[in-house]
C-alpha cells in the first residue's frame, strides 16, 4: 500500500473501491487517476460535463447552481454538471480539501478510539461575546436546535457531537463526513434561537385544525423556499432552518391539544 505525507489519505485510499460516494460527489477510479463528479450526474456523458481543473474546484463549491453563496460546504447545493479528473492521490485529496474543506482530516479523525468530538455544552461554554447567549438554550430547545438546523436537507455531515438525550445521526442519513462540532452557521442559529426564545410571546388560542393548517402552510414553505433567501440570513421569517424550528414547535402544540376524533 503506498503511503502519503497524509495518514488520512493513505487510509482513505486503502479502502477506496472502484467508485464511492463523498456526500455529493462520485469518486471513480480511473486507471491511475480518480474522477470527481456530482452524484446526480453519475450516468451523464462524459461530454455532456464541463471539464474542471482541481484547483478550480474550491471556486466552484462557493455557488450553488442557481449562483447563491454557499457558506456552508456541506450543504446538499452542491453544483451539477462539472467533471473533474485528479491526476494523483495528492490532487485526490486536493480536490476533495476543496469541495469539503477538512473533511478527509476529519474522516480519519473520526475512525480513532477516541474522536475529537466537542459536544454542545463544552462547545458553547467556549463561547464569549455575542455567542454566550447560546449557553442559555435548555437541552429540549438544544435538541430542537439539531434537528432544525443540521437537517440533512441543509447539511451532509454526519453530526457526531450531541448532548442529552441527542444521539450522533447516522452516516446513512447524511454522509461519510463527520460533523465534530457545532460549526459556524449552526452557532449562529443557536444565538437567532436564543434571541426568538427570549422576545415577548403572544398569548393566543388556536384550534388544533388551525395548527394543521399553520403546519402545512410550514411545510409547503419548507418545499417551495423564496428565490433569493440566503442560507444563512437567520434574520429572514421564511430561512429554512427558522421554518423547520417553528414546524417542530406546531408539531408539539398539536401533540399537546385534544383531538378532533375525541369531539366528533
Ligand atoms: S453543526 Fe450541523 S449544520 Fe453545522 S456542519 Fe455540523 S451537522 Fe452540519
Amino acid at each position: 500500500m503506498a503511503k502519503h505525507d497524509n495518514p488520512a489519505l493513505t487510509a482513505f485510499l486503502a479502502e477506496l473501491p472502484a467508485q464511492r460516494e463523498f456526500a455529493q460527489v462520485v469518486i471513480t477510479r480511473r486507471d491511475d487517476a480518480f474522477e470527481l463528479r456530482h452524484v446526480a450526474d453519475v450516468a451523464a456523458a462524459e461530454a455532456a460535463l464541463e471539464v474542471v481543473e482541481v484547483e478550480a474546484l474550491r471556486g466552484l463549491a462557493n455557488h450553488t447552481d442557481a449562483g447563491a453563496f454557499r457558506p456552508l460546504k456541506s450543504a446538499p447545493n452542491l453544483r451539477t454538471g462539472w467533471r473533474a479528473v485528479a491526476h494523483t492521490a495528492e490532487e485526490l485529496e486536493r480536490s476533495l480539501d476543496h469541495l469539503y474543506p477538512g473533511a478527509l482530516t476529519d474522516w480519519y479523525s473520526a475512525r480513532q478510539a477516541q474522536p475529537p468530538v466537542t459536544h454542545y455544552r463544552d462547545y458553547v461554554n467556549r463561547q464569549t461575546g455575542m455567542y454566550r447567549i447560546t449557553q442559555m438554550l435548555t437541552d429540549e430547545q438544544v435538541r430542537d436546535l439539531a434537528r432544525a438546523g443540521c437537517h440533512r436537507d441543509s447539511c451532509l455531515k454526519q453530526r457526531l457531537w450531541g448532548g442529552p438525550e441527542l444521539a450522533a445521526d447516522e452516516a446513512a442519513e447524511k454522509s461519510v463526513i463527520p460533523c465534530l462540532e457545532p460549526c459556524a452557521v449552526l452557532s449562529e442559529f443557536a444565538r437567532k434561537s436564543m434571541r426568538l426564545e427570549q422576545e415577548e410571546k403572544a398569548a393566543v388560542r388556536v384550534s388544533s385544525g388551525d395548527l394543521e393548517t399553520l403546519l402545512a402552510a410550514v411545510n409547503l414553505a419548507l418545499t417551495q423556499p423564496m428565490s433569493g433567501s440566503r442560507e444563512a440570513d437567520f434574520g429572514a421569517a421564511e430561512n429554512p432552518r427558522r421554518l423547520r424550528r417553528l414546524k417542530i414547535q406546531v408539531e408539539r402544540w398539536l401533540a399537546e391539544v385534544p383531538q378532533k376524533a375525541d369531539k366528533e
